[in-house]
């Protein structure tokens, strides 16, 4: 079997994987979902000239002179506060309004003055500093305008977002619905958490951070725990997972004599693509469908699993949610020392990226092995060391991939 790339693998599996549809959901709900419609503003915001300020509204030409030597005196002739309207005749010369931060600007007033600039005896205001028009005036519209477009489609709602929604009135949203996604860890040596370690057994670390990745990425897991190295279990365990939108396993797809996850899947569904993929960690990959339900048979090892959940299963929940991005952030960054490896599969290294000065640098972490979680456990990305390429210098520029 030849070797596919990172990228044909990733578009074959997309091609087949649907958006799920939308649901609508109260907006207090829909942190970190989906958008799956525009959202547009039904009134201006704010609705109405208001007072920026607690201070008085006046016309600016009254106190064009004035300074802390030199006030202007004007006569207060009553106040408006925020949710209410100013009464009384239009402001004239030689008046001022007692106004509240948000409350509307009463006719006649072109400008706030902010209290820290007046002083008051009874209905006499003292005006200590010049205002020019418009001075401490929100405009009807400034932060958004009727029929304007505020949050769009395939927008990942964020705390910023849902006060955008709230401001213009909207307390039910349509969202991208979330997949219920099988997690099946397989292997005879592979123990839960609650079980007694015996013998030359390993806990399940795949399901659990399969799982995580899974809720990360949008998804809601379903742990099904472990499936033992026979066909019948494995079978069985796959036919109850089916009530999933999606299916993620992990372990028994490679070659040995026991990676029977091929094998069972073929006996209960169609059409099921098996991969050599050039990448490491994380060579075999089974994908397929029964039915409608995508299947994802991942590599045990558990950095293999984790890298190829990145690759493979997370820009598919993205797509099944309704995202537009399904590919996670890269950045470009300087490498801060010389790595190597052989030609012919793209390695992803678990690596530590941040921003120094003027740029991202990223620095590989300790070892590189399909086994070593401990340093995908201290990574916060992935770093992209092409496909061809064999050598890469220090200082020289490099793609990473950041991770959830
Ligand atoms: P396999 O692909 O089943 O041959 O597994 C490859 C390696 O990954 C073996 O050393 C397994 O013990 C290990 N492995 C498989 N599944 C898990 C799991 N759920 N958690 C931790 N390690 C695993
Ligand atoms: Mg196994």
């Amino acid at each position: 079997m030849s070797l596919i790339k990172v990228d044909e693998a990733r578009e074959i599996i997309l091609s087949r994987i649907q958006f799920m549809g939308a649901e609508k959901i109260p907006l207090t709900e829909t942190l970190g979902r989906v958008l799956c419609e525009d959202i547009i503003a039904r009134r201006n915001n704010p609705p109405m000239d208001n007072s920026a300020m607690d201070g008085y509204a006046l016309i600016a030409e009254d106190v064009k002179t004035a300074s802390p030597e030199n006030p202007v005196i004007l006569q207060v002739v009553g106040e408006v506060a925020a949710g209410y309207t100013a009464t009384g005749e239009p402001l004239k010369s030689g008046q001022a309004l007692r106004i509240m931060t948000g409350a509307p600007i009463p006719p006649g007033a072109n400008a706030v003055i902010m209290q820290e600039d007046t002083e008051r005896d009874g209905d006499r205001l003292l005006v200590k500093d010049m205002a020019e028009v418009d001075e401490n005036i929100r405009e009807a519209g400034e932060d958004v305008k009727v029929g304007e477009l505020v949050v769009p489609k395939g927008t990942v709602i964020r705390p910023a977002h849902i006060g955008m929604m709230a401001t213009v009135g909207r307390s039910q949203i349509f969202v991208g619905r979330r997949p219920t996604v099988a997690v099946l860890s397989t292997g005879d040596e592979i123990l839960d958490l609650d079980d007694q370690p015996e013998g030359p057994c390993i806990y399940n670390s795949n399901g659990y951070m399969l799982s995580a990745q899974i809720r990360s990425a949008g998804g809601i897991p379903h742990y099904l725990g472990i499936a033992r190295d026979t066909e019948e279990d494995l079978m069985e365990k796959f036919r109850w997972a089916l009530q999933c939108d999606l299916i993620v396993s992990s372990g028994g797809v490679s070659v040995g004599d026991y990676d029977l996850v091929k094998a069972s899947l073929k006996k209960i569904g169609q059409e099921m693509l098996f991969w050599k993929v050039a990448m490491k960690p994380g060579k075999p990959l089974a994908f397929g469908q029964i039915g409608d339900t995508p299947i994802f048979g991942l590599p045990g090892n558990p950095v293999s699993s984790f890298v190829s959940f990145e690759q493979f299963v997370r820009p598919s929940i993205r797509k099944m949610t309704g995202r537009d991005d399904l590919l996670s952030t890269c950045v470009q960054a300087k490498l801060t020392h010389s790595v190597s490896k052989k030609a012919g599969r793209q390695h992803f290294l678990s690596a530590r990226t941040v921003w120094e000065k003027d740029g991202y640098i990223v620095t590989p972490e300790g070892a590189q092995g399909s086994g070593i979680l401990k340093s995908a456990a201290q990574a916060n990305s992935l770093m992209i060391f092409p496909l061809e390429a064999t050598d890469l210098a220090e200082g020289e520029q490099v793609t990473v991939q950041l991770l959830e």
